[in-house]
């Protein structure tokens, strides 16, 4: 061999979506090069032994608020918690102000947030003119996200000017992104439906506090029954449009959302995928209780969220991360109907996550396959990551399961400086973040520079 590999990871053992072995894995300029050993020439080495090795794990879901609400959060907190937690990869979502709908302001974000990342990261472009979406994707744009939804009080972060209800409107845009050949992906309600329920049984009659507010989320009015009927509009509009749709927050809509999307991925054929919003899995009455307004998570029924990856409706999953200030939610205490719905989880995705695998609710190669490799290949990036193998991106994340932690706000490096997840224990923790070889975070602290994570364009990206 010419010249020592840059990095091998010895010792520990790989988990593939299909297999788990041990091998020791070498890397070399970014992208791994070897997998077996054992490699003897490396300049740097990480012992793995007794450690899980898993493909970079994927955050499909954070809103890290740049431009225009860093005072929530910006890239570099934003990816700088995902880094810590163990996230290699970042989407980011477009509820911004200016928000990337056309493709000046796309450019912008893309400047403003290129110093500033930890880790590798897509930018969705912001669908709201069909006219755009074109530009957009030949920008870089990851997919297209659509917000057919908006604030029953139109608070942020569903500002009006981004929301998309006029269905004809969804349908360009629907046909612009299939043109491109890339993702719709879709925040779906039936705003008018859950304002007026909404506002029947709470806000009219004075209740309004955080647990009515939870109330009304399990009851299906707060983005509840609406948002499955938004999704039944949308899901045959994409079917007859023939878009690849993605569904956004399975989990948070009651199961009926489920059956739709089974029926649509297995019975008609439809190329329809979704992601499971973790979080309503995790989420408990005490925990909700205690934090309040610092989180909307509340499920209807956790157990189908854990159903739909057992059943194959969930293709991935995730923890949103949808930060606000202190100074935004806490008046929820009182009035939750006024505030923005905000809940953190790029940093506590993974312990989570790793959590409820030592609980037996998945495995570590679900994991792999639903963190890694699925949203990977949905988004047009794999095999270039997603993946443990020669000529990939050497992205890893890798994992003490008998790590044990519990999150402290004081530890959170969100802007928000509180964590939705407070006081919660979890065991199973990421001891590496590795980004293209090179460790990012290692034992819960940073340890890479901000600008260190590139822009990972969408298969439409102009060359
Ligand atoms: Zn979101």
């Amino acid at each position: 061999m010419s010249r020592p590999y840059d990095l091998v990871i010895e010792n520990g053992t790989i988990h593939t979506p299909s297999s788990s072995f041990k091998a020791d894995i070498a890397v070399l300029d970014g992208k791994i090069s070897a997998i077996g050993g054992p490699f003897t020439e490396a300049a740097k080495r990480v012992d793995a032994k007794g450690l899980a090795v898993l493909p970079g794990l994927w955050h499909v879901h954070c809103h890290f608020r740049e431009p225009g609400h860093t005072y929530k959060e910006d890239f570099q907190t934003g990816s700088a918690a995902a880094a810590v937690g163990g996230v290699t990869m970042c989407i980011d979502m477009t509820n911004n102000t200016p928000h990337p709908t056309t493709l000046e302001d796309y450019e912008m974000k893309k400047a403003l947030v290129a110093p500033k990342a930890h880790v590798d990261y897509a930018l969705y472009g912001g669908g709201l003119y069909p006219r755009t979406v074109e530009a957009l994707a030949k920008a870089g744009a990851i997919g297209i996200k659509i917000f057919n939804t908006r604030h029953i009080k139109e608070v942020y972060p569903y500002i009006s000017e981004l929301g998309v209800l006029d269905h004809g409107i969804l349908f360009e845009l629907y046909e612009a992104t299939r043109d491109m050949g890339l993702v719709a992906s879709v925040h779906h309600d039936d705003p008018e439906w859950c304002k007026r329920l909404t506002f029947r049984d709470y806000i009219d009659k004075g209740r309004t506090d955080a647990m009515a507010y939870h109330e009304s989320f399990s009851k299906g009015y707060m983005y509840g029954h609406g948002m499955v009927a938004g999704l039944a509009a949308s899901l045959y509009y994409a079917r007859i449009c023939g878009v690849k749709l993605h569904v956004l927050h399975l989990g948070v809509m009651p199961k009926g959302a489920n059956e739709m999307v089974h029926h649509a991925k297995y019975d008609l054929g439809q190329d329809v995928s979704c992601e499971l919003e973790l979080g309503t899995m995790f989420m408990n009455r005490a925990q909700m209780e205690k934090v309040g307004p610092r989180t909307y998570n509340w499920a209807y029924d956790p157990e189908a969220g854990w159903d739909a990856i057992k059943d194959g409706t969930a293709d991935m999953i995730v923890l949103e991360h949808a930060p606000h200030s202190k100074e935004d939610v806490d008046p929820g205490w009182k009035d939750l109907f006024s505030v923005p719905l905000g809940v953190t989880g790029a940093q506590e995705y993974i312990p989570l996550l790793m959590n409820a695998v030592n609980e037996g609710r998945l495995s570590l190669n679900d994991v792999a396959r639903l963190a890694a490799e699925a949203p990977a290949r949905r988004f047009g990036i794999f095999p270039r990551k997603g993946v443990i193998q020669p000529g990939a991106d050497a992205d890893f994340t890798i994992v003490d399961m008998s790590r044990e932690g519990v999150f402290r706000n004081e530890d959170m490096l969100s802007r928000t400086g509180f964590s939705s997840w407070e006081g919660m224990a979890t065991k199973g923790a990421a001891t590496h973040t590795i980004v293209r070889g090179t460790i990012v975070a290692q034992d819960g602290k940073l340890v890479g520079a901000p600008g260190f994570g590139r822009f990972v364009p969408g298969t439409a990206a102009s060359a």
